[in-house]
């Protein structure tokens, strides 16, 4: 693994993140009888039918129910549906907002120019995609041309996320930029107002910060980006009854 400096200078933080550690900062039903009679049933009894079968599918049919998914408009214009990556007993969930033209292409959320980014922030904690860490998005989907997720969107693709992290059971969740968090809290609010904030998910401590993305476009955020992952850390070991710094 490369040297801590060197990946924060990979991120382009250095001295910063170097200088604020040292002021202190710590730095489907299973598919019973089978998904095409529960499909059925969906068209027979609606909507509701289709988030009670999401709510009860096992990590076993999960991406293949997501990759069959046909209640947006995105899956026509999908190569891959993007369902998740990762430890599905991880103890950080990482929830972006949707998959790019890469993540469309390879079937895995976060890879490219944003998920170098984002993979380096978690080695600079010590941290790797897949030991731990588990990532996802808000919609499994690509919207066409990287647009902002439309409400309709995000609430067909709910259920999903909402499983996820009931099957993983995270103990701190990463909201990474404005969908993932406003989607997670159901609150209309920026990204600067929910900062610095332990808020939760159904009982789960969940952490705001930015999108990857929008960081390899703005450098002065990336050291509050690393400020609150920081916080995670700690809010995470709080919630462990571990309070090393
Ligand atoms: Fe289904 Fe979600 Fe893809 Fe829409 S974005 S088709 S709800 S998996």
């Amino acid at each position: 693994m490369p040297e801590r400096d060197d990946l924060l200078a990979e991120l382009g933080l250095l001295p910063t993140w170097r200088l604020r550690q040292r002021a202190g900062m710590t730095a489907a039903t299973t598919a019973e009888p089978g998904a095409a009679g529960s499909r059925d049933a969906e068209v027979r009894d609606g909507p509701e039918a289709r988030v009670i079968r999401i709510a009860a599918l096992e990590w076993r049919d999960f991406a293949a129910d997501v990759e069959s998914c046909t209640a947006c408009g995105l899956a026509a214009g999908r190569k891959k549906s993007v369902p998740g990556v990762g430890d599905t007993k991880a103890e950080w969930l990482f929830v972006g907002e949707a998959p790019g033209s890469e993540e469309d292409a390879r079937g895995e959320p976060f890879v490219g120019q944003a998920g170098r980014l984002l993979d380096n922030m978690l080695a600079a904690l010590g941290m790797k995609r897949g030991e731990n860490v588990y990532i996802a998005n808000v919609l499994k989907c690509r919207p066409p041309n990287n647009r902002t997720p439309e409400p309709r969107e995000v609430d067909a693709c709910r259920p999903y996320l909402d499983r996820q992290i009931a099957l993983i059971r995270p103990r701190i969740i990463v909201a990474l930029g404005k969908s993932a968090a406003t989607t997670l809290l159901e609150v209309d609010a920026t990204i600067a107002s929910l900062r610095g904030r332990t808020h939760r998910y159904r009982g789960v401590p969940l952490v705001v910060t930015y999108h990857p993305a929008y960081l390899l476009r703005s450098l002065p955020d990336k050291a509050k980006a690393w400020e609150d992952l920081l916080f995670a850390r700690r809010t995470l070991r709080s919630a462990m009854g571990d309070d090393d710094p």
